[in-house]
């Protein structure tokens, strides 16, 4: 072994000096000028940018309606609050995601049931799916994991035999399709974030489309306390009386933070292009490096490469994924994990009693996988230095 070889994490030159990180946000000259005009408008909140960006937001994903609030937890929260879950329901969701997809059930009184994923592309397996719903069964919860689509053509079958609805959590797949179909058009209810390593950013920000001006008008309301009419509705009929009539929550996003948002979302088809151009040049690298796949892709949709995730080939290793996870931040690239599993965290376990053996390919598999940097303003030599250290680490733990 050559000097060179040597892991950073054994005292060895790393890759890099500084750490490269697994997401970021890219803002320019015309989100900081949007977001400026804003704060020196006559609103703070609730104001015409919130109405622009939802129109805007609405036409990007061929949607009807879309309804801007305060986080992608509240987004989803909002979703389930319009598909009318509450005590006594249970909605489905898959064990390999972030723990707000199953945190909005919890939160309506309902319950969580975990479906375990597909072990190729860590989306949620639709026969598992069926095999999970009960006469209690109300929703099920579609993650596009990592930015790629669901099967939502079996989960739709499930969920027209079963009289349940479809719910999409797509804070990973701003931009992604299923065929001619936009992410965001197909589920009854979609949920998008807007948290700064997402595609678009407000800081922080959520959005729910649907083609329903029912749900529509409810989660505005849900957004407001459960307020029948705005503050803007009120001042216009001349009246200061308003009637809350439903628990509602204070889920509102901020005209400034909308402004960022909109030019945020303009910038979408080039930063999508850039993602899928830094995840063509992952593959092509990672073809001949045998410790690793990354996730399989499905024919016939168009990936919005929000996450890059690999699966470590752990029998061809000598180290965990944890080992390797830690010699790759030692060579300065800020590698992730998502997820462990949600039903084993410790909430769930006690709350609803969940246990290991519920989703055995979930948490198989949770062992397995790394994520790699992917963000558009990442460079070709970034990228190159992602290669490197796999390809150094790789070598080294080889058996
Ligand atoms: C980011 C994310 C959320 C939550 O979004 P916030 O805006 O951080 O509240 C929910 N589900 C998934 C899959 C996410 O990645």
């Amino acid at each position: 072994m050559s000097e060179d070889d040597t892991l950073a994490i054994h005292g060895g030159a790393p890759i890099r000096r500084t750490m490269l990180p697994y997401g970021r946000q890219s803002i320019d000259d015309a989100d900081v000028a949007a977001v400026s005009a804003a704060l020196r408008s006559d609103w703070l909140t609730t104001g015409p940018r919130v109405a622009a960006f939802e129109e805007a937001f609405a036409h990007a994903v061929g949607a009807p309606h879309a309804v801007a609030v305060s986080s992608g937890t509240a987004a989803l929260h909002a979703a389930m609050f319009a598909a009318g879950i509450g005590p006594g329901d249970e909605v489905i969701v898959p064990a390999v995601t972030f723990v707000a997809t199953a945190n909005c059930v919890a939160y309506r009184g309902a319950k969580p049931v975990f479906a375990d994923v597909n072990p190729e592309t860590l989306l949620v397996d639709p026969e598992d799916v069926a095999a999970k719903v009960t006469p209690r069964t109300k929703a099920v919860i579609a993650v596009d994991f990592a930015g790629q689509p669901c099967d939502y053509a079996a989960l739709g079958h499930v969920a027209g035999r079963n009289r349940i609805a479809v719910v999409g959590d797509a804070c990973h797949a701003l931009g992604a399709r299923v065929a001619s179909d936009r992410v965001g058009s197909i589920a009854d209810l979609t949920a998008f974030s807007l948290h700064p390593v997402k595609h678009v950013t407000a800081g922080e920000g959520g959005v729910v489309t649907t083609a329903s001006h029912d749900h529509a008008k409810r989660m505005r309301r849900f957004r407001n306390h459960g307020i029948a009419t705005d503050q803007q509705e009120r001042a216009e009929a001349g009246t200061w009386r308003y009637d809350m009539v439903d628990l509602g929550f204070n889920y509102r996003i901020t005209d400034f933070q909308c402004a960022l948002a909109t030019t945020q979302l303009a910038k979408l088809p080039a930063s999508l292009a850039r993602r899928r151009e830094i995840a063509r040049r992952y593959d092509e690298a990672f073809v001949s490096v045998a410790c690793l796949h990354p996730l399989a892709t499905r024919q016939g949709v168009e990936h919005a490469y929000h996450l890059y995730v690999v699966r470590l080939a752990l029998d061809r290793l000598t180290a965990t994924r944890d080992e390797v996870f830690a010699a790759m931040r030692a060579e300065g690239i800020g590698v992730n994990v998502h997820y462990a599993p949600v039903h084993l965290h410790p909430y769930y376990r006690t709350a609803f009693g969940t246990h290991a053996g519920l989703c055995p390919a979930a948490e198989r598999v949770a062992e397995e996988i790394l994520t790699l940097p992917m963000f558009p303003t990442m460079t070709d030599g970034d990228v190159d230095d992602v290669v490197a250290a796999v390809t150094k680490v790789g070598r080294a733990y080889i058996q």
